[in-house]
């Protein structure tokens, strides 16, 4: 899908992840005509990840991938650059950032941080040891290996409900485990799901154990009212319980709140001068890729008018008297 180049080592702007805020805020940044470098392991984040997307304004419903591949192909019309690595550590220089990376070391005046969060593990016996071998976080991609099967997705969130709408149309039966009566997840979801005559749901039951040999062959589970253990059939289970921010390597250069997540200002500027921050990874509510795609664009816009007040140019003038940390 995706075609990586990085042919400078100095840009305007490093945005780092390229999930919907990434590819947003690259899009802005380039129009702006800023020399833009998105750096990510992969290309997409949790959006390509979903199946059907049917609250993006404007669109109807979409793919994740169809979506993140429009976003990726507007930021190459504006001559947005992409390198496929990973982030160790982020320094200041004189002139700015230099981040540091599995593969090479990238400068910029001004930094993006867009990674997102990464899926939460289970934390019970077996889960290491099958992954991979029938335990998946990406039931879109590593669904149709069970066509026929049985499975097991966990979780009560919008996660796992698009996660057993998704397997549904391929397994046999999924079973949906969620360790409350109640469901977090969006009502018009749990309609739909108990349309499904394929799935089966197991609540109030937290997984235990997944058991097996090569591969995934059982989940051992736990009603957490009675005590009583039931053990299920499964050839994979599909944990979606949630994300967590792994923004360990960020330590010292930009304050977190408890949960590891970036702090910013409603301008998406970090406690650093120069480096703004949107998405998942941020102390901003809600987890919807159009939130996260409009603070990408903000976090552009704030990097634009932060690096023009620095070159002593006119940056960006607001309507309505908000004053963006770059001085407008
Ligand atoms: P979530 O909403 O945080 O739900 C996680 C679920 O996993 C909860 O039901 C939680 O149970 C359960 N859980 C957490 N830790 C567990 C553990 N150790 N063992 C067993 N169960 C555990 O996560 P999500 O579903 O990934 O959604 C994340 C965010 O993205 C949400 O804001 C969601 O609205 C958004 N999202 C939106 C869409 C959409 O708009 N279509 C799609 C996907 C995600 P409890 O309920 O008991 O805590």
């Amino acid at each position: 899908m995706v075609y990586f180049k990085a042919n400078k080592t100095m840009f305007d702007v490093l945005i780092i992840g390229a999930g919907a805020a990434g590819l947003s805020a690259a899009l802005f940044t380039s129009r702006r005509g800023l020399r833009t470098l998105v750096i990510s392991k992969d290309v997409g984040g949790q959006t390509a990840t979903t199946a059907e997307i049917e609250n993006y304004p404007g669109i109807g419903q979409i793919d994740g991938v169809e979506l993140i591949e429009k976003m990726y192909v507007e930021t190459l019309r504006y001559g947005c650059q992409f390198a496929l690595d990973e982030i160790l550590r982020l320094d200041t220089t004189e002139t700015g950032f230099r981040a540091v990376g599995c593969e090479k070391t990238y400068e910029a005046e001004s930094l993006i941080l867009a990674f997102g969060k990464t899926p939460r593990d289970l934390g019970i016996p077996g889960e290491k040891e099958f992954r991979g071998k029938g335990i998946s976080f990406a039931p879109l991609a590593d669904g149709p290996k069970y066509a026929g099967k049985d499975v097991a997705v966990i979780g009560g969130g919008n996660s796992a409900f698009e996660a057993v709408l998704q397997l549904s149309k391929i397994a046999n039966h999924v079973y949906l485990v969620h360790r409350r009566n109640e469901f977090r997840g969006e009502k018009i979801l749990l309609d739909r799901l108990r349309e499904v005559s394929s799935v089966i749901r197991y609540t109030p039951y937290a997984p235990t154990a997944i058991l097996g040999t090569t591969a995934v062959k059982q989940l051992q589970l736990v009603n957490v009212e009675n005590d009583e253990t039931r053990v299920l059939d499964v050839d994979a289970v599909f944990p979606a319980i949630g994300f967590e921010p792994r923004s360990g390597f960020l330590k010292g250069f930009v304050d977190c709140d408890e949960n590891n997540q970036i702090v910013i200002a409603s301008d998406c500027q970090t406690s650093r001068d120069g480096v703004f921050a949107a998405g998942d990874i941020t102390t901003v509510p809600y987890q919807q890729i159009v939130v996260s795609a409009g603070e990408g664009a903000k976090a552009a816009l704030s990097s634009y008018a932060y690096l023009m007040k620095k070159r002593g140019k006119r940056a960006l003038r607001t309507d309505w008297g908000f004053q963006v940390s770059g001085g407008a």
